[in-house]
């Protein structure tokens, strides 16, 4: 029998300390009960949502009105990098075992197999104390692993999908365990069919990635480059020191601050040399004097050009005006303004959607970028998504 709570506030299990409750909540710690936790629902007529670590997502003041289904297992384990036979509740060790001895295939490489309810930092901290290199950069991301995937989770140069073998999923559709392989899982910067074409299709319950004993290291960040000046073989633990340091100066890690946020509210703007030129033309027109810093990311001497051209959100909402941006509670971040900040721990999630709606329009007028937003809007209608300004293919992706 699962064990089914009512009326669980989501405020506390979201790192943006915002939101209503879950109609009902079902924390699953075995993975074999995930297939109960959807029959349940559907017995019921109840929508469901997937919930890690809250940290990539924004709750509507209402709550969520359907089954929330809290991924809870544990376990960090050395892995072969073929599937495993899917046994749940076996073969997996706590993070704190003593070092693994069985370990993947060939020579300095390295599997390990991590249930998703482990929180990601963790599994990083793992790595590293194990002299496995390949995520180091992506350290103190909050959230949980299970959703490490969903998002391709990327930072400093590093992103999941050039470590990640494959996921062990339940498939909704055909009521089936199953694993699918990186190839399957169609990463692009930001996404994967778990957050597009197959949204609310899987629940991945476990992660195997490939690590190197060798190795591999990535400075090529600007902030990690500089950090690294004078010193260009820095050790594993040195890189984690540096990313925690370097992440620390810019926004506040959720669980350690009274302010709440969910990361990069904005993702950066991925543009076709058209869409370029039209930028650029609109800052010629108002924003004349970023116009220099906007053409460093399309460099003349990058021949040919590269048909997409990365312009980051920070520099576009800083060159609009608007670093530290404040309406009552809600604030866009004096050091990261892709940060959106519920600055007292007090904000509503109509504040910061309404804050959104106005940064989006002023970005709009003086750029023609349509900033489009990172995290998942949890619990909102239609109608309401188009009140604040969102366009049909937003709403078609945060209804679905
Ligand atoms: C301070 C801060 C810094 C951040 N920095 C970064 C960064 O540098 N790079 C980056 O990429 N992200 C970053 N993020 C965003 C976020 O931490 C990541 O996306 C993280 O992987 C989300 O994990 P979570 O467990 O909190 O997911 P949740 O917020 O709980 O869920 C996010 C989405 O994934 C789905 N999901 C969660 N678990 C599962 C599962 N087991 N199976 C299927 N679907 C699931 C949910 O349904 C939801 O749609 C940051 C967030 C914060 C607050």
């Amino acid at each position: 029998m699962l064990p089914i709570e009512q009326n669980r506030s989501l405020k506390p299990l979201t790192t943006f300390k915002i939101g209503g409750a879950a109609r009902e909540f079902a924390e699953i710690v075995d993975p074999a009960d995930v297939p109960a936790a959807f029959d349940y629902a559907e017995e019921r007529g109840l929508a469901t949502l997937v919930l890690g670590g809250g940290s990539n997502m924004l709750v509507s003041d209402r709550g969520f009105d359907g089954l929330v289904i809290h991924v809870s297992n544990r376990g960090i384990a050395p892995s072969p990098l073929t599937p495993l036979p899917t046994t749940w509740g076996e073969g997996y060790k706590n993070s704190n075992s003593p070092r693994p001895t069985q370990w993947g295939e060939g020579p300095g490489v390295r599997g390990i197999r991590i249930a998703s309810g482990e929180m990601w930092d963790d599994v990083v901290k793992f790595a590293v104390e194990h002299e496995l290199w390949g995520i180091e950069n992506l350290s103190r991301i909050p959230g949980r692993t299970g959703a490490v995937a969903v998002q391709n989770v990327g930072a400093y140069g590093q992103e999941i999908k050039d470590v990640l073998v494959n996921v062990e999923v339940f498939d909704r559709k055909t009521n089936s365990f199953q694993t699918l392989t990186n190839e399957e899982c169609e990463f692009t910067y930001r996404k994967s069919i778990f957050n597009t074409r197959e949204k609310n299709r899987y629940v991945i319950l476990s992660t195997t990635l490939q690590l190197s004993t060798v190795p591999k290291r990535n400075l090529s960040y600007p902030d990690v480059k500089k950090w690294f000046e004078g010193n260009p073989e820095p050790s594993l633990e040195e890189i984690r020191a540096a990313i925690k340091a370097i992440r620390d100066r810019k926004f506040p890690f959720p669980a350690e601050s009274i302010e709440g946020n969910a990361g990069s509210f904005f993702k950066n703007s991925l543009l076709t040399i058209e869409q370029f030129e039209n930028v650029k033309r609109q800052f010629e027109r108002n924003l004349p004097e970023r116009l220099d810093r906007l053409l460093r990311y399309a460099p003349s001497t990058l021949y040919p050009l590269p048909s997409t051209l990365k312009i980051p959100s920070a520099f576009v909402l800083e060159a609009c005006g608007l670093k530290g941006f404040r309406r009552g509670n809600v604030q866009l971040n004096p050091t990261q303004p892709v940060v959106v900040l519920n600055v007292t721990g007090n904000a509503t999630a109509d504040e910061v959607l309404t804050l959104v709606r106005e940064v989006r329009t002023t970005v709009q007028e003086k750029t023609g970028l349509h900033l489009y937003t990172e995290p998942e809007l949890i619990g909102f209608t239609a109608d309401e998504l188009r009140g604040y300004g969102f366009n049909r293919e937003e709403i078609r992706r945060y209804t679905a």
